[in-house]
């Protein structure tokens, strides 16, 4: 797909297109296509990318220059986005902290907070990992237990949080945790920042389906952080989470799709070459999917169109994450059966290729950043106006 976004970029677009270019080359380069939001893998080289992305100035082109940002808009934004997207480079190692923490700071952190981390996020010098899941708090958040309590100017920390991605390379996190003893649900939370380089913060890699460690649990022993690194205000850290879980941006939208559009064109090849397309059923299934991975590009065209004019937008925007995910799944378990038993099969030492691996990963879309029956909850009740899921009192 190629997208004209006007003459007002074009230069933009250009300046985006030869540096990439120019620096998606060797290593970089033999890396195209691999990684995702959470998929460990090639870790190093991506790392490695992200900083030659910084040395050019291209992370953060939309947050403030003062910490470090280019100041630009949100079209320049999504062009980039598109144009990165375009060139397959590596997913980015560090969109946690750019996509989530960053935004987070720069709309809710304090000028002390933002001076401090926001250039260093930038400069890729310090890596986070956010910690608000817990064992008994995912789906159910507000049902946070970790605890924090004040003592002189720190905060001491107890508790455990689980999926940590990549909290294995975090120097930081950015943790929700219950700062007035006996409160419930979303009263009493507070958005704490902790270093990760202490006695009382043990992190445990835990291995993922597709055989990486991509993410970890992470335990508080009487941790500590000092009593400036709350986000937001104290007590107030429910509003921050959901600030930060309900960032969203529309410049994420497109490039997504063009990696199912590529996926999808490797499917219709390798459907070609074993002869699926003479199979009625997994005919009408491919067509399906197929279909699916336009319909996505016309609901993200418009919800980016909505964007750019400054309106807010409209139902569709809420359905994006759970058709996505979804479809993204069926596209997945499409591919495997196509490839029959060939799918089953892995190289020496759990080695997948990037079919196995997409397929794999594709299985946790459906739960990170929202489970898709929490999202139909959402569109039942805040789209259609349907009553109320029961919610623990
Ligand atoms: C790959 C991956 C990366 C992650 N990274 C991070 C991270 O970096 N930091 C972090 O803090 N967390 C992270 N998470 C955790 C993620 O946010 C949670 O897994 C998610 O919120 C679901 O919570 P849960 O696993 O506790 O499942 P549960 O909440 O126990 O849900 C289990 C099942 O019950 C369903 N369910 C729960 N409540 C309802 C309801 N009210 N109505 C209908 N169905 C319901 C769920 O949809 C799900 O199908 C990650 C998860 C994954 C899979």
């Amino acid at each position: 797909m190629e997208l004209d976004f006007g003459s007002a970029v074009a230069d933009f677009r250009d300046e985006v297109r030869t540096w990439l270019d120019e620096h998606l080359v060797g290593e970089f380069a033999e890396h195209r296509g691999v990684g995702g939001p959470t998929d460990g893998e090639a870790w190093d080289i991506r790392l490695a990318w992200d900083r030659e992305l910084a040395s050019g100035g291209w992370l953060g082109i939309g947050w403030p220059k003062e910490y470090g940002g280019r100041g630009l808009g949100l079209l320049e934004e999504i062009v980039f986005e598109y144009e990165y997207a375009r060139s397959g480079a590596p997913y980015r190692a560090t969109g946690n902290a750019l996509d989530l923490l960053g935004p987070m700071l720069v709309a809710m952190g304090s000028e002390a907070q933002k001076q401090r981390f926001l250039p260093r996020i930038l400069a890729v010098e310090e890596l986070w990992g956010q910690g608000f899941s817990e064992p008994g708090a995912g789906s159910d958040l507000a049902s946070v237990r970790t605890r924090a309590e004040l003592d002189g100017d720190a905060w001491v920390i107890n508790g455990q949080k689980v999926w940590t991605t990549f909290g294995m390379h975090a120097h930081w996190l950015y943790v929700l945790a219950r700062t007035e003893p006996g409160s419930r649900r979303h009263k009493g939370l507070s958005m704490l920042l902790v270093p990760t380089d202490q006695p009382g913060v043990e992190i445990r890699p835990i291995r993922s389906l597709a055989g990486q460690d991509e993410f970890a649990e992470v335990f508080f022993t009487d941790a500590r952080t000092s009593v400036d690194l709350v986000v937001g205000e104290v007590g107030q850290g429910w509003r921050t989470a959901m600030g930060t879980l309900g960032i969203e941006r529309g410049s994420t939208l497109l490039p997504l799709q063009l990696t199912f559009e590529r996926e999808m064109d490797a499917l219709l090849r390798q459907a070609r070459e074993q002869g699926a397309l003479t199979d009625p059923m997994l005919r009408r299934r491919i067509l399906d999917a197929w279909m699916s991975v336009r319909i996505m590009r016309t609901t993200n065209l418009r919800t980016v169109a909505e964007l750019l004019g400054g309106r807010t937008p409209g139902a569709q925007a809420t359905t994006a994450k759970l058709y996505a995910s979804t479809n993204h799944q069926r596209m997945g378990h499409l591919a495997m059966e196509i490839a029959g038993a060939a799918g089953q099969l892995v190289q020496d030492g759990y080695g997948l290729d990037t079919r196995q691996r997409s397929f794999l990963i594709s299985l946790a879309e459906t739960i990170y950043g929202g489970a898709s029956e929490i999202q139909r909850n959402i569109i039942g009740e805040q789209v259609l106006g349907l009553p109320k899921d029961p919610r623990p009192a």
